[in-house]
């Protein structure tokens, strides 16, 4: 135990109507318990705020400071460049339909059938190159390269679609490899941190991509926030992503001067607390960053190995068994439906983690093909901060014993 789960809020967890939780934390894929420091700096900021971007009061100058503070850790965490825009957004479905709405006509898009919904459907469909999943990096560099290749040279730049990491099986894809081959054809990259985020740096300028999305909910800031970074020259062109207040700079009888810059995408009074909640955890996320790591590394092998030696287990793979990956494993347990396995982890063993197609149905349908099910569905443990050896442990156990007794 390395101590980092005490960065996290302390367990057991009281639950309305009496009654404490302390159900092994295996479900960071889905949402991320807050980190001590968030929950201190938005109790902090909710004490002291007023209105944001509107007032000449101490308090309001005090709460548009903070927003604009947490802006600018966003834009370090990822590693922006200077000009760079920084949206803040609800979360990553939100921040990559304002890039979607951006998109100048005729963009092609070019995607993985492997990419969480957020990050396949938002794109028009006219335009877009839907590419069926990958099973290994070179069958992805290559069908990418001659996809890009095919495309009417120097009409249009393309743009990319990439995950970090996979929110099924957490394996990372090969960024630095996919943003050269998409700069070899002249297209823009947009990577879906979601998953990568709170494993793993990001950094957009190290990377040479275009534009990072990442959400707060899972990095260990609760919900309502997240971030759209990147180049802001199609942002600046494209009308406000929500027309109305904040997105405008002046409204006459003739018309409106849209806003330019971040404001000109977040109409309305903005999510000052979720900001708050997502810089903080940036932050703390950051300095913990090596023991995070290392905390993780281990449990992710412990994860792998033990499910992989139960009988009757089998956890899924895009790249393979030696993929690298982040601390999650999707798995099956032969004649078991999934839903009830990871019910039964819940109910009788107190290890909670989630089950289905994780909102990215064409990955699991075909990781799962002829398996005999037409709609077969897997079990996501997903392992973090909050996550210490003995929940693997007690993962580890529960499954071997629902996979010996069987259906
Ligand atoms: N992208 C990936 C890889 C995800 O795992 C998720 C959520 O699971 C999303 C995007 C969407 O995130 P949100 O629900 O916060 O918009």
């Amino acid at each position: 135990m390395t101590g980092l789960p005490e960065v996290v809020r302390a367990a057991p967890v009281p639950v309305l109507g009496g009654g404490l939780v302390d159900d092994a934390p295996l479900d960071h894929g889905a949402s991320t318990p807050a980190l001590r420091a968030v929950l201190d700096a938005v109790d902090a900021a909710t004490r002291t705020y007023a209105s944001v971007h509107r007032g000449q009061g101490w308090l309001s100058r005090v709460t548009s400071a903070h927003y604009e503070a947490a802006r600018a850790e966003v834009a370090r965490f990822v590693g922006a460049r200077a000009d760079d825009a920084v949206v803040l957004t609800r979360n990553t479905t939100d921040a990559v339909n304002v890039l979607a709405r951006a998109l100048p006509e005729g963009t092609p898009v070019v995607v993985f059938d492997s990419e969480h919904h957020a990050a396949l459907l938002p794109w028009p469909a006219a335009t877009t190159r839907r590419l069926t999943v990958p099973r290994s990096h070179e069958e992805a560099l290559g069908r990418l390269d001659a996809t890009l290749a095919s495309l009417e040279p120097g009409l249009f730049t393309p743009l990319v679609v990439v995950a970090g990491a996979s929110n099924v099986t957490g394996e990372l894809w090969p960024l630095e490899r996919v943003v050269a081959t998409a700069r070899r054809h002249g297209a823009r990259v947009l990577v879906d941190a979601a998953q990568l985020a709170a494993h793993r740096p990001v950094d957009l300028t190290a990377l040479d991509a275009d534009w990072v999305v990442l959400s707060g909910h899972k990095l260990h800031a609760p919900f309502g926030a997240g971030a759209l970074v990147g180049r802001a020259d199609w942002l600046d062109a494209a009308p406000p992503y929500l027309p109305g207040g904040g997105a405008s700079a002046e409204v006459t009888a003739d018309g409106v001067r849209w806003a330019t810059g971040a404001a000109r995408h977040e109409g309305g009074t903005p999510n000052v607390l979720g900001a708050v909640a997502l810089a903080a955890a940036c932050a703390t996320i950051d300095r913990h960053r090596a023991a995070v790591e290392d905390h993780e590394a281990a449990l992710t092998r412990r994860l792998l190995d033990g499910l992989r030696a139960t009988p009757g287990v089998r956890v899924l793979s895009v790249f393979g068994d030696d993929a690298d990956r982040g601390p999650v494993a999707a798995f099956t347990v032969d004649g078991l439906d999934s839903h009830l396995v990871a019910t039964a982890l819940a109910a009788e063993h107190g290890v909670a983690v989630r089950a289905g197609k994780f909102c990215a149905h064409r990955l699991v349908d075909t990781l799962l093909a002829g398996g005999g099910t037409d709609d077969a569905t897997a079990v996501r443990a997903s392992a973090g901060i909050a996550t210490t050896p003995e929940h693997v442990e007690r993962l580890l156990a529960a499954v071997a014993t629902l996979a010996a007794d069987g259906p």
